[in-house]
């Protein structure tokens, strides 16, 4: 049942595989959460800390007195949260797996902190990244190309 799933940071230093047993996620809204990533909201999927085989340790972040979050220092991606002690699991950011389309949330954490007019943005002008030719022709006078 369980899928080995990969996924890692931006740059690529730091790589996880972790057998995930299902699909369920959540969105938390915590402020400390929305510090430490820059986001109104980050995907998070919990997994048992047993289960996740670093090939490149992350670096951590001590977050607060009770939790630190692995990151990679040189391209800053968060990984993801962890208690200090007292849990057996930890969360990974959804967006940080490579492919990370199967997973669904399930629901809200942190819902003192959430940001309402983010939540619900379905309706709104959708622009594709190869529809902006701004960020096309650079891409294609910097190398040549466009790898959307
Ligand atoms: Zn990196």
């Amino acid at each position: 049942m369980a899928q080995e799933m990969p996924g890692g940071c931006a740059c690529g230093r730091v790589r996880y595989v972790v057998a995930a047993a299902d699909d369920d996620a959540y969105l938390c809204h915590c402020r400390m959460c929305q510090r430490t990533t820059g986001s109104v909201s980050i995907a998070l999927k919990s997994v048992k800390q047993a289960d996740v085989r670093w090939s490149h340790e992350p670096d951590w972040y001590e977050s607060s007195p009770i939790a630190r979050r692995p990151y990679c220092r040189e391209c800053g991606t968060s990984l993801g949260f962890q208690f200090k002690e007292g849990s057996d699991k930890m969360d990974l950011t959804v967006a940080s797996f490579d492919d990370p389309s199967r997973f669904k949330p399930k629901h809200h954490f942190g819902a003192e902190s959430i940001h309402r007019a983010w939540l619900n943005t379905e309706g709104l002008k959708e622009i594709r990244t190869e529809d902006y030719p701004v960020l096309v022709d650079k891409w294609v006078e910097a190398t040549g190309s466009f790898p959307g």
